[in-house]
């Protein structure tokens, strides 16, 4: 059975399309962060968007999310900081620790830096309240989402392109965009020559705070009053701290190995298991550890980088994690997937007849993939600063950092390469890179200049 038309609300207005008349018909899987952020983007060109999700609704799931601001350039550009606003903290810094002592070896600036440096800021969520504003956002400018709706397939006839549900139930679309996360079946029954994903030895816990506890405990309440991320970093470890909710609850993201199935987000911890293992830490971190009550984990995984992200007809195309899932170490998994909306919805608003699309989608991808790829790649390489093992490697690590912190030039040409690798995001080079893409007008200018799509200027 094939669904009937998407009724997106007519009275909206696209602010960049003339007019609706080269409008597609999107089919989006997965209604996470990238799926959500796509459809806006993609519907505020103009375009019909209908979102098919398998849970049942909006799921609490995972806690904090720090979003840099080459995300929240993106967010702001879809006239959502206000709805943001409302939910978020704006942190100071990120305080590097070393694990048994709590001793700051390290810091990275984020506010008011980021606005500084960048011209946006650097936030802090709820996971649940960022993908909640999305939703709200999407419904809000006429996106249909359809919850418990799991899709089966994706499948390619000719020229038409269906998404087949588990149900048997099929959508027909012009364009179908798979944001169904590390484990996508888009991926699975559309993409060619896709990798397996590889699962880390570690797992996240996730666990929150109550801001009263905290607050009460005179040892920890100034990890509440100074709004910055902490992250001890010790031997095969790591634990993230940050206030989020408006400073309602202390978010813990403590990785280490461990075992939990691979994509299922929220898997019951043993909080018991967790404290036991972290008794030679800072005793402030373990005060905090001691007022948690209940903890979830996830099993680590990423994708290495693929060599396609669309089918060969050229009218499905992945993004988010079901593209290019990455370990958490760098905090820019769901800053990529809002890129990559963004980007996406940029290339597609040039498609004047559906023959255009797989011109324009692989000119998507050759925006995208090396950026991510590159992304990737440094997240690797911050599993590995983080959780190096007390010796002289170590060692080396706080010193290039506190150089880092301090702004000493490095003397060196060895010494100048070891100082950017430390902590790639803190990186004179690569910050800027990061932190200061304007996907859009990247976007739109590589559009105009690639002769690939010289037609679609
Ligand atoms: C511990 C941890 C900390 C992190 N911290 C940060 C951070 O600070 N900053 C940051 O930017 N990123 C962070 N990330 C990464 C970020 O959470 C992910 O990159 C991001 O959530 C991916 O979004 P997504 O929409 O691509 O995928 P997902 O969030 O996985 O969403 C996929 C959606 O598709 C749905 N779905 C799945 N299968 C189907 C199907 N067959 N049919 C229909 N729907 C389906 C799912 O139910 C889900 O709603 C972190 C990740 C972890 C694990």
């Amino acid at each position: 059975m094939v669904l009937t038309a998407i009724s997106n609300s007519e009275s909206f207005s696209t602010g960049t399309r003339k007019s609706m008349e080269n409008s597609l018909n999107i089919v989006i899987c997965g209604a996470g962060i990238a799926g959500l952020g796509a459809a806006i983007a993609l519907r505020k060109k103009g375009h019909l968007v209908t979102v098919v999700e398998a849970a049942p609704q909006l799921q609490e799931v995972g806690a904090g999310i720090q979003v840099p601001p080459n995300s929240t350039r993106i967010l702001k550009s879809w006239g959502l900081e206000e709805k943001f606003l409302a939910n978020i903290v704006l942190p100071k810094n990120t305080l590097l620790r070393r694990y048994a002592t709590g001793e700051v070896v390290g810091r990275v600036d984020a506010n008011p830096e980021s606005e500084q440096k960048y011209g946006y800021p650097y936030w802090f969520i709820h996971r649940a309240d960022f993908q909640k504003i999305l939703y709200d956002a999407a419904t809000e400018f006429g996106i249909e989402v359809i919850f418990e709706a799991p899709v089966e397939r994706v499948r390619e006839d000719g020229s038409r392109t269906k998404v087949v549900l588990k149900n048997g139930e099929e959508l027909e679309a012009d364009l179908v965009v798979g944001a169904d996360g590390i484990r996508s079946k888009t991926r699975a029954t559309a993409i060619q020559n896709s990798i397996d994903v590889v699962e880390s030895s570690h797992c996240a816990f996730r666990a929150t705070v109550p801001a009263e506890l905290m607050k009460a405990d005179p040892a920890i309440a100034h990890f509440m009053t100074d709004p910055s991320s902490n992250v001890w970093m010790g031997p095969d470890s790591h634990i993230v701290g940050y206030p989020i909710r408006k400073g309602e609850m202390y978010n813990l993201v403590i990785c280490r190995r461990g075992k939990a199935s691979v994509g299922k987000w929220n898997e019951p911890a043993d909080i018991n298991e967790v404290r036991e293992h972290y008794t030679g830490w800072e005793p402030n971190l373990r005060q905090v550890l001691s007022n948690v009550t209940s903890c979830q984990k996830w099993k680590l995984a990423y994708l290495p980088p693929l060599d396609q992200w669309i089918s060969d007809n050229g009218r499905v195309v992945i993004i988010g994690d079901a593209a290019h899932a990455m370990l958490p170490y760098m905090a820019q998994g769901a800053a990529m997937g809002i890129e990559d909306g963004a980007a996406l919805a940029e290339c597609v608003a040039r498609v004047t007849d559906l023959t255009d699309l797989p011109t324009l989608l692989r000119a998507f991808q050759d925006f995208r993939k090396p950026r991510v790829d590159i992304v990737t790649e440094a997240v690797l390489s911050n599993a590995d600063t983080f959780h190096r093992a007390d010796g002289p490697e170590q060692e080396q690590r706080d010193k290039r950092m506190k150089q880092q912190m301090e702004g000493t030039a490095p003397k060196t040409t060895e010494e100048k390469s070891q100082q950017a690798k430390v902590i790639r995001y803190a990186d004179k080079d690569f910050q800027p890179w990061l932190y200061g893409y304007d996907t859009i007008k990247e976007v739109s200018n590589g559009l105009l200049r690639e002769a690939v799509v010289a037609n679609f200027k």
